[in-house]
């Protein structure tokens, strides 16, 4: 089989070696057709040969085959109708992969590209996620093929209570708490929300990424994109650096992607680029505070083209995008850090050799899977900072964490409280990382760390709880 190795810890063992090859040989034979879900599980399993090697009693259990099966993987029909009255239908689905450390957990994604596949890579790399959080939270993830774009407010919400209406037999505060990802923002969870409370006839944290007058947690929206730049500041701390004046590309214009850039203007840095599926937009001059809230509005509440910003801004040119080419020319300008934000897979192996050229010293992941195998390996090899996306993202699902916890308790934190929480996990999540990076013989390699801790807290609970 090919492309085992690309990122492999240190191993001396055969018997390691053949063991992650079945596994990875037999997820590909029982999933054709799933190649982002090929590629997830490849980039986790090819890092933990150390630990196998450390722990003969994960490979006896056979934690990786259970750990690469979703518990439950969810399917159905969503029927709604649109307004000129004619009857639209739409694929829903919820992988609920892992929950041996606590009730599934993880974003609903609305979006035409939305299969299994797609749902099982995001669902899969949760629970890692959900693990480094500290919080305790299993790995889920779900959403349909169903576009808001070009939607009337009505259409959403008739399709959300159409989505929710079979979402809600399989979900619950303490078994499945769904959140946003593309394409579900707090307007669709508005929606999803009325509809569950309505079929329960109960009022509980269900979901997170609430309004705040219903449930909801300060800093949610914030977080995580400003959980992705406290990461960014900790791996730039271990070589004495701060972003003050750092010149950073940030791609996407949605919720991770805005307060990025947030957070960036607030530690100094110089944010340049915004994106969506139409192009770039590059301002030499910075997005400043007055920039990003037109931004803001343009793409919360008119639900505008990023293209809009250089018609109202002519320090900016707008890059149209060109499927073309093969290099996003968003990954082709000078620059010294670099926060994609927007979908799987957005750099390939020449962005990233793109990157390492311009001057680019660090990548910090807000997007989920943003880089291909390729792409990490020239991070890898050219020895830049990078902080791979189930760490450096954590900080979303980690502040849904505290949002359940508020629900619990029937008491909401202040926002200096939950901000100082999140950024302590974000500190927490790069130790660990470093920590146990260095401890499995890789110090440094990040992505080593972050799937190694991840791993280790998911592996024990399940030997703990037996066969399941
Ligand atoms: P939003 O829907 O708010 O924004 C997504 C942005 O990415 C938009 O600008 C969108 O442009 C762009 N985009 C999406 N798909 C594509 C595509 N196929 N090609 C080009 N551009 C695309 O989503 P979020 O900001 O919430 O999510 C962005 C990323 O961050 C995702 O990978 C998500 O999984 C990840 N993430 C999100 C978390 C959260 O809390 N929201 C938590 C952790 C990770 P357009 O409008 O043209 O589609």
């Amino acid at each position: 089989m090919s492309g085992l190795g690309v990122l492999e810890a240190p191993t001396r063992s055969p018997v390691v070696k053949e063991h992650v090859l079945s596994v990875m040989n037999s997820v590909r034979a029982k999933n054709p057709n799933e190649p982002e879900f090929h590629q997830a599980v490849q980039e986790v399993l090819e890092t933990l040969s150390p630990v196998l090697e450390r722990h003969p009693e994960y490979r006896s259990a056979r934690i990786l085959e259970r750990i690469v099966e979703p518990e439950r993987v969810l399917m159905f029909r969503v029927a709604w109708m649109d307004d000129q009255g004619q009857v639209q239908v739409n694929r829903g689905f919820r992988i609920q992969m892992n929950s041996a450390i606590g009730p599934y957990k993880g974003g609903l994604r609305f979006h035409p590209s939305v299969n299994l596949g797609i749902l099982k890579f995001l669902a899969f790399e949760q629970v890692f996620k959900n693990s480094l959080t500290t919080l305790p939270m299993g790995g889920g993830k779900g959403g349909s093929d169903f576009d808001p774009k070009g939607k009337s407010d009505n259409e959403v919400m008739r399709f959300c209570q159409s989505f929710m209406t079979e979402l809600s037999r399989h979900i619950g505060p303490d078994t499945d708490v769904p959140a946003g990802d593309i394409g579900v923002g707090g307007r669709e969870i508005g929606y999803l929300f009325g509809q569950y409370r309505r079929l329960r006839n109960e009022f509980s944290g269900v979901l997170t990424g609430k309004g705040l007058g219903w449930g909801g947690s300060l800093i949610r929206p914030e977080a995580t994109g400003y959980g992705c730049v406290y990461f960014a500041a900790e791996m730039l701390k271990t070589r004495k650096q701060s972003l003050e004046g750092k010149v950073c590309l940030v791609s996407g214009s949605g919720n991770v992607s805005q307060y990025t850039v947030e957070k960036l203007l607030d530690l100094g840095a110089r944010p340049v680029t915004l994106s969506d599926s139409n192009g770039v937009i590059y301002d030499a001059a910075g997005i400043d505070r007055e920039k990003l809230a037109w931004v803001m509005e343009l793409k919360n509440s008119k639900r505008g083209r990023i293209m809009e910003y250089a018609d109202r801004f002519k320090s900016a040119k707008f890059i149209p995008a060109d499927p073309s080419l093969d290099h996003n020319p968003l990954w082709d300008l000078n620059a010294d850090c670099a926060f994609p934000s927007a979908t799987q897979n957005e750099i390939n192996g020449r962005d990233a050799a793109n990157l390492v050229k311009r001057g680019v010293t660090l990548v910090a992941e807000g997007a989920n899977m943003p880089t291909t195998l390729d792409g990490v390996k020239v991070f890898l090899d050219s020895g830049l900072m990078y902080g791979p996306a189930k760490a450096a993202n954590a900080g979303g699902v980690a502040t849904s964490g505290l949002e359940m916890s508020q629900n619990s308790m029937r008491l909401s934190w202040t926002r200096e409280e939950v901000d100082d929480r999140l950024h302590k996990i974000m500190i927490a999540i790069h130790q660990a990382c470093e920590t146990t990076a260095e401890k499995f013989g890789a110090p440094g390699h990040l992505v080593i760390g972050a799937n190694i801790a991840g791993f280790l807290k998911v592996a024990d609970a399940m030997m703990d709880q037996g066969l399941a």
